[in-house]
């Protein structure tokens, strides 16, 4: 699959860096359950993780095309963005809505690497996906916001310094429109720490730093709060589509990885005198896959683009995500079936990529949930929740 020229340079560097962690880092971390540290701070040096930030901040200041692009070809590489990717869907919120102090304060140290912001604290246990059922609580008690409640799922608390976090400043009952009465802070997790916030880590079926957070009276400031109080809701819509849009760029990676393994194993692998490949039952799989991941790519360029211009891109960052995690899954479930039993075998990558990429058909948003977007907002048909 060719890219556009203007992106080769970068996407040059992004294969360099990668190309220093290949197949055994992964599997050792996998193994290890270990963050991957030296991989987060090798894209941080490079600078590919501060291409959203604006140059006056410290970063280069490119589209969501360019980051969207660089986390594909991450994952193409054959290695893992899950690690570091939050700090690209969660910059809109702090970009679009931070106040000029927060963004003084934090962009120029998140750009060198000296912050991490990686965190986002949205799902909660009760609430699932209805996020407008969110319970914890952030209460105004003069210059400071009280917290408490729980978030579940909060994927590199322990990991990042900072992190974006949805809270009720106003009970639902209290408020006109459920939408209403959510804020977003940016809470300081070391400051944090054992000072009223309490992290404890999910052990998953692949390596995914991801954690429980409990609050339990932890007092942030009220400069922590992001935008207006009460409007948070409409902020974290505004990074959902970011998220959406990148992390269906990370399965077309996944996909096109998938596929090469698949066509190479196929080309090498000979039964009954023969390469597999050979076999219009191991091929054609392997073609429709392609086919697949090609035609994700296009809506997920388009989602891109349009969220570039400002545009509403709800619906086609939605559709880009649904295609392509279903893509980069059916592409993982053919390189498996093309392997054989060493699709099984560690040493090969591809049951590590194959749990990995599982994943988004559910994170950050579920495949049903997609659907009944598509129909409610799209086609008008009648809500069914
Ligand atoms: C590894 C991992 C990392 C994650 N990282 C983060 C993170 O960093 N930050 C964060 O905030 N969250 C994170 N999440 C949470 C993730 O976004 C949610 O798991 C996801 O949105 C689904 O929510 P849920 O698990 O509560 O499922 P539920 O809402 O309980 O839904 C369960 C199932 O029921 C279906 N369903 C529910 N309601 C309907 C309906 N009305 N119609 C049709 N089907 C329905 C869903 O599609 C889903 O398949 C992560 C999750 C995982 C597993």
């Amino acid at each position: 699959m060719s890219q556009t020229d203007d992106l080769e340079p970068i996407l040059d560097t992004v294969r360099k860096v990668c190309a220093a962690y290949p197949g055994p880092y992964w599997r050792a971390c996998d193994r290890d359950r270990a963050y991957p540290t030296a991989f987060v701070e090798a894209m941080t040096r490079s600078g590919l993780l501060s291409v959203l930030i604006p140059e006056a901040y410290g970063g280069s200041g490119l589209s969501l095309t360019v980051a969207a692009a660089i986390l594909e070809e991450v994952h193409a590489s054959g290695c893992n963005a899950a690690a570091l990717h939050a700090q690209m869907y969660t910059m809109g919120t702090l970009l679009r809505h931070g106040s000029p102090e927060q963004k003084a304060e934090y962009l120029p140290k998140i750009a060198s690497g000296d912050l991490r912001l990686q965190a986002f604290g949205v799902t909660e246990p009760t609430a699932g996906t209805d996020t407008t059922s969110i319970s914890t609580r952030a209460e105004r008690r003069g210059d400071v916001y009280v917290v408490n409640g729980q978030k579940v799922w909060t994927s590199r608390a322990e990991h990042s310094d900072l992190m974006i976090l949805l809270a009720r400043t106003t009970p639902k009952d209290q408020v006109k429109k459920k939408t209403d009465g959510l804020s977003v802070f940016l809470v300081d997790t070391r400051a944090a720490a054992g000072a009223g916030m309490t992290i404890k880590p999910i052990r998953t079926m692949f390596n995914h730093a991801t954690a429980e957070i409990f609050f339990d009276n932890l007092e942030i400031p009220a400069s922590a709060l992001i935008g207006d109080e009460g409007k948070g809701f409409r902020y974290i819509l505004d990074g959902m589509n970011a998220e959406r849009i990148l992390i269906a760029s990370e399965c077309i990676g996944d996909g096109r990885w998938f596929i090469e393994r698949a066509t190479a194993y196929a080309k090498d692998r000979r039964v009954f005198d023969r390469p597999i490949g050979q076999n219009q039952g191991v091929q054609f799989p392997i073609a429709r896959a392609y086919a697949e991941v090609r035609a994700a790519k296009l809506m997920t360029r388009e989602a891109a683009r349009l969220y570039d211009t400002g545009a509403s891109c709800a619906e086609e960052a939605n559709i880009a995500k649904l295609l392509a995690s279903e893509a980069s899954w059916r592409a993982a479930d053919t390189c498996l079936q093309t392997h054989g039993g060493f699709g099984f075998a560690e040493d090969y990558d591809v049951e590590r990529k194959f749990r990995e990429t599982r994943l988004y058909q559910v994170a950050p948003i579920s495949t049903n949930l997609i659907l009944s977007y598509v129909a409610e907002h799209v086609l008008g048909l009648p809500r069914s929740y």
